[in-house]
This record gives structure tokens, C-alpha cells and sequence, in this order.
């Protein structure tokens, strides 16, 4: 597992991070805002915040990085019946799944003979959510940018949703959480979920990046890479993680506001631009 967690960590040096070294990788933690702000999550609640067990290991460092490559990934390969569906009827997008990727992932629960358990147990399986969602077509930004909610923030189009990059205890989940090697890993309910962009979302060509998913305010989001093919940093995107410029959307290019992914923490959505309505229902 650690082997394919460096291959596709591999494939990413090759291919965009020019300026960036997953192997030092500054941890999020405590960034977090009570408004809109660059390099921040604005979480809607905080509760619980600081009340369990930090996941610590060899991969975080006392300077405040983390070594991507170097973090072990939970062990085992499991296959889904991914489903999911993205249908535009007027100025609706439904998007419907049962929230399962279409890439393996590892087995959870955590057997005790995984190598990973003696720094998360994660006794939770993965469980199939019914998603159904419909977000504007052509979305609007809101009067005032939002918080993001701790669960499903968008989807993927692995069919996996993304949460923002904070786990239950308010840290950066992708630097403190055991995650498999598409950096997922499932909810208490299940539900399994992304704190940034997986690597088994292959980034293709070398203009800026191709669509990755939705936000649930009906925005794109896009890979790692800006108009040049350059990559992205918190300082080239606004305070929720986003900027505007002409792109493909629906076929048509169209100047239109969407988020990136970046290797940087808040790795994706660190508020809402638009209105979100996400109103999943779940539990299936
Ligand atoms: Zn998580
Ligand atoms: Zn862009």
C-alpha cells in the first residue's frame, strides 16, 4: 500500500508539483476562521474541536510539516459499484450516487494487523450513501461568502464526496488522519470522503487543470493548475479558495467563479462563494 501511495504520489512530481515538496508540506492546524479568509477553513461549527486524540506518527514534524510521500496509507484493496450520475435539465444539475468511488480502496474497518491501527483504529466501514443533489446550473455567487459544513461539502467525479480539510477534532485531516492511498477514508455513518483532491483523480495535460467535481454551491472544482498550466497556491486563489476566469462549462467557455484543488491546506473549499443547498439524503 505504501508503494502505491508513492506511485501516485510519483506520478504527481512528474506531472504538476514544480514548486511544491510533498515530502514538507506545512500541517493546517489551527488555521481556522470565524469569517472568509485566504489559507483558512471557515468551519459552521466548531464544537468538539480539540476534544480527542491527536493522530500523530513519524510523518508529522516538530517545524509544523508533514511528509506526504511518507505517510502510510491504510492497507488492503477493495472494489465498489460506484454509481454515479451528473444530468443537466434546464438550470438544474442532479447529481445522484451512492457515494462509493469508482477506485479501490483500502478495508475498513482496520484489521489489527494493519500496520496503520496502532495510529487510527477507524473502526467504521464504508457504506453506501443514496446522494441526490441539485445545484444551479449556472451558479450565482452569494451577497456574502459562507462557512462550509464539517461532512459532504461537494463531489467528485470518482463519485466521492469531499469534506473540508478538517477532521472531527478540528485538525488538518490530511496530514493527521490515516487515510488509504487515494487519501479517503470513511465517515462515522460510512460515508466515504476526501479532505483534498485524490491522487487517483489523474491530472491530464498541462494547461489549466480539467474539472475534478462540485461544489455543493453548484461550483466546479478544478484541479491543482492555473491558465499557464502553472500550479496553484493560496495566494493565487481567493479567500475561499477560488478565482474567475474564462473556462469550459458545459461545453461552452464561460467566465464563470470556481475553486481549485492545491497541495496547500485548505486544499479545497475553504468557503462557499455561492448558496449552497446540499440537503443529501442518506443512510440508504
Ligand atoms: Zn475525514
Ligand atoms: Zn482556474
Amino acid at each position: 500500500m505504501l508503494e502505491r501511495l508513492l506511485l501516485s504520489g510519483l506520478f504527481f512530481i512528474t506531472t504538476v508539483a514544480a514548486g511544491t515538496d510533498l515530502t514538507r508540506l506545512p500541517v493546517g492546524d489551527g488555521h481556522i476562521s470565524t469569517q472568509p479568509q485566504s489559507g483558512s477553513v471557515w468551519p459552521c461549527r466548531t464544537e468538539g474541536f480539540g476534544a480527542h486524540r491527536v493522530h500523530t506518527g513519524p510523518w508529522l514534524r516538530d517545524d509544523g510539516t508533514f511528509d506526504f510521500l511518507n505517510k502510510p496509507a491504510a492497507g488492503g484493496v477493495v472494489n465498489w459499484p460506484h454509481e454515479l450520475s451528473i444530468t443537466v435539465d434546464g438550470d438544474s444539475r442532479k447529481v445522484s450516487g451512492n457515494a462509493l468511488p469508482s477506485h479501490p480502496t483500502a478495508v475498513f474497518p482496520k484489521s489489527k494487523s494493519d500496520p496503520t491501527y496502532q495510529y487510527s483504529p477507524n473502526p467504521n466501514p464504508i457504506r453506501a450513501q443514496s446522494i441526490v443533489v441539485e445545484l444551479p446550473t449556472l451558479p450565482v455567487m452569494a451577497i456574502h461568502a459562507s462557512c462550509v459544513p464539517l461532512g459532504p461539502i461537494g463531489v467528485l467525479l470518482t463519485g466521492g464526496l469531499f469534506f473540508n480539510a478538517l477532521d472531527a477534532n478540528g485538525q488538518d485531516a490530511v496530514a493527521h488522519e490515516i487515510l488509504d492511498s487515494c487519501q479517503g477514508h470513511p465517515a462515522q455513518n460510512g460515508t466515504y470522503h476526501y479532505h483534498n483532491m485524490t491522487s487517483c483523480l489523474q491530472e491530464e495535460g498541462s494547461a489549466h487543470s480539467e474539472l475534478i467535481g462540485y461544489a455543493f454551491d453548484g461550483f466546479g472544482i478544478y484541479g491543482k493548475r492555473g491558465v499557464e498550466g502553472e500550479e496553484l497556491t493560496n495566494a493565487s486563489l481567493d479567500e475561499c479558495h477560488g478565482h474567475e476566469h474564462p473556462i469550459v462549462w458545459d461545453g461552452q467557455t464561460t467566465t464563470l467563479y470556481h475553486y481549485h484543488a492545491t497541495w496547500e491546506y485548505p486544499y479545497t473549499v475553504g468557503c462557499f462563494k455561492g448558496v449552497s443547498q446540499f440537503h443529501p439524503r442518506r443512510n440508504r
